[in-house]
């Protein structure tokens, strides 16, 4: 295939996510790193992005201006904040081209303003970027419909590094909702986000989360079904951040001759049924 590489722009450039986005483009055919965006008042503006990334200098100087970049670029690598990423996906719908949002942790609210974007950009979201995670959705979904409600407990457990600033983990509550919908059932009304003192049994049917912070943990995960002596446990480790990196330039590729809309990493991986 002779098609040029596509121009990429990385928002959050500076950050953990930014970073090894930056790297992993540099090591993956058919991409270019076009340019790189961080926050008004960032140290880190004005600097070489593959410096800043451990790569040497790559002439992309982290700038301040998303449109500007935005309007010469074919796609935005997004893994910043709810409110930077809402910002980001109105000005990647007035560019039209492709968004890909990896941000967690956004109000229902927030979520709505992204989802608009997709009526004129390609708006590919989800909580997790992962092939393994990914998968471990469509088998939590099936594990959820095949071991009914009545008997069986679902709680999912999640730990993560101690700067992580939103709680259940996005990948957390992809693997909630994944349960829910084998449950047929809505996960906003059956879920039980945290416990503490004389809290009561637990409710039928519901779907418990637990949350753990600490160290430098990139993300573990657990799903456990809970039966009459007998627990199904489905689990994925991340052991390195260029898995999600990985995901979400596969995601751009996928998503640059699609039509405007919003998408998800099942569309991008052939996950739906
Ligand atoms: P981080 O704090 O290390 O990086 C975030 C970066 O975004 C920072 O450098 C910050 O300065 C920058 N930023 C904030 N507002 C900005 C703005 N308006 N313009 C430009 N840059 C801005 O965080 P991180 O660990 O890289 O995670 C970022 C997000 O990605 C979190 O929501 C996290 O949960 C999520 N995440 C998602 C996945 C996934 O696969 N979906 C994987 C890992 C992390």
């Amino acid at each position: 295939m002779s098609e040029a590489p596509m121009k990429l722009v990385v928002v959050g450039a500076a950050g953990r996510m930014g970073q090894t986005l930056i790297r992993t483009i540099a090591a993956m055919d058919g991409v270019m790193l076009h340019a790189a965006v961080e926050r008004s008042g960032s140290p880190f503006v004005g600097k070489d992005a593959g410096e800043i990334a451990g790569l040497g200098p790559t002439g992309v100087i982290i700038g301040d201006d998303p449109l500007a970049a935005f309007l010469h670029g074919e796609g935005v690598l997004d893994f910043t904040s709810p409110a930077a990423t809402v910002n980001f996906a109105g000005l990647a719908a007035q560019a039209r081209i492709v968004h890909v949002v990896g941000t967690t942790g956004c109000s229902v609210e927030e979520e709505e303003k992204i989802k608009a974007a997709g009526r004129h950009a390609r708006v590919v979201k989800s909580g997790n970027m992962s092939l393994g995670v990914n998968l471990l959705g469509v088998l939590t979904e099936q594990a959820a419909r095949a071991l009914p409600g009545n008997d069986w407990d679902i709680e999912i457990l999640e730990m993560h590094h101690k700067h992580k600033v939103d709680a259940p983990s996005g990948t957390a509550l992809l693997l909630g909702e994944a349960a829910a919908r084998g449950r047929g059932i809505d996960l906003a009304n059956h879920s039980v986000r945290s416990r503490d003192g004389h809290t009561g049994a637990r409710p039928k049917g519901a779907i418990g989360f637990a949350t753990l912070r600490g160290g430098s943990v990139i993300g573990e995960h657990s799903v456990l079904i809970a039966g009459e002596g007998e627990i199904v446990t489905l689990s994925h480790s991340a052991g390195d951040r260029s898995i999600f990196a990985r995901g979400a330039i596969s995601a751009a590729l996928w998503a640059r001759d699609k039509k405007p809309g919003f998408y998800s990493m099942l569309d991008v991986l052939g996950l739906t049924r």
